[in-house]
């Protein structure tokens, strides 16, 4: 398998930009609907987009 060809196709099928979202607690990183941390249960989040 080639990895920058699947780097690419991945790149080109995903829309708008990337969001990061990073438990301000503990520094979990949550999935994209994350609204509380999994780890620590803290619901403050900082998000982060990277266009
Ligand atoms: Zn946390």
């Amino acid at each position: 398998m080639n990895i920058a060809g699947t780097l690419r196709q991945w790149l080109s099928k995903r829309s708008g930009p990337l969001v990061i979202q990073e438990c301000r607690n503990c520094g979990t990183t949550l999935s994209d609907d994350g609204v509380e941390c999994p780890n620590c249960g803290s619901t403050s989040v900082a998000r982060y987009e990277v266009p």
